[in-house]
């Protein structure tokens, strides 16, 4: 998947330990890019650091605790350099009804998909205005199609289309920014749910339609490698099949 365009820049990555993260950063330094890896699971990403060579650094941090990301924004202004590409990709989706059964759940899901990804921009936001970053936001099909036993998950994805299109606007020539909204890929996502009949409708759906990671990897390395005159805004990745 490699272009001539916009290679040799410093990616920042977070939920790298698994899934569309892992697969990212794997195509994204076959691509030529620097590589920080963010993510709670220090052993996990450092072996991929380690995999991917010199370009790559493991930084254990957790995008709820806005000290551990600002420590990974130092260290990634003094090992690689000012971050050009930040790809919000951490996420949970602990499918649930909405009741007070699963207050933690949809708290979690809030810091994680939503504060999470806000904290990170934030604390990086400088970095990536030096020289005409990119924000890519993982947001999902649940950002535009929502069903009962997905209602945070799907408020969580709703708010970062929104915030997304307004930091487009607000941000632009600056940085640009890139919405990705998959659709069931294959990855640990569904390992995490707990309630029992919303794991077994996860899985059905998964193994009848899921792509692969790699496949959205390949999507996101290629809007960032377009020409910074253009945004592909908002990326819709709908497995063939998958009915909403
Ligand atoms: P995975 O479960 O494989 O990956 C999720 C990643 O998020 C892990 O690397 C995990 O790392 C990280 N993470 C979770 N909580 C935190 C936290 N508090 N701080 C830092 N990192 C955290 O799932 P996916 O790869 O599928 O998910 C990636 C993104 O893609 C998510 O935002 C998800 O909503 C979105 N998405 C996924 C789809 C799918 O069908 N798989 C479809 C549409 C969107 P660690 O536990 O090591 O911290």
């Amino acid at each position: 998947m490699s272009t001539d365009q916009n290679t040799g820049r410093v990616a920042v990555i977070t939920g790298a330990s698994s899934g569309i993260g892992e697969a990212t950063a794997r195509v994204l330094a076959a691509d030529g890019h620097r590589l920080a890896l963010l993510a709670r699971r220090g052993d996990r990403i450092q072996a991929l650091a380690d995999e991917l060579g010199a370009g790559a650094i493991a930084i254990e941090a957790d995008v709820t605790d806005r000290a551990s990301i600002a420590a990974a924004a130092d260290r990634v202004q003094q090992q690689l350099g000012p971050a050009d590409i930040l790809v919000n990709n951490a996420g949970v989706m602990l499918l649930a009804p909405f009741s007070s059964e699963h207050t933690d759940e949809t708290r979690q899901m809030i810091e994680v998909n939503l504060l999470g990804a806000m904290t990170t921009t934030e604390v990086f936001l400088d970095q990536l205005r030096d020289g005409g970053g990119d924000l890519i936001n993982l947001s999902s099909v649940a950002g535009r199609v929502a069903g009962p036993g997905s209602s945070v998950y799907n408020a969580t994805k709703w708010g970062l289309n929104g915030w997304s299109e307004a930091l487009r606007q607000e941000l632009q020539p600056d940085i640009r920014v890139t919405l990705i909204e998959p659709g069931a890929v294959a990855t640990e996502l569904t390992d995490h749910i707990t309630h029992a009949s919303s794991k077994q409708y996860a899985d059905k759906l998964y193994d009848e339609v899921a792509i692969t990671a790699q496949d959205v990897a390949e999507v996101i390395a290629f809007a960032i490698s377009r020409p910074q005159r253009m945004t592909l805004n908002e990326i819709l990745i709908r497995p063939t099949g998958q009915a909403l």
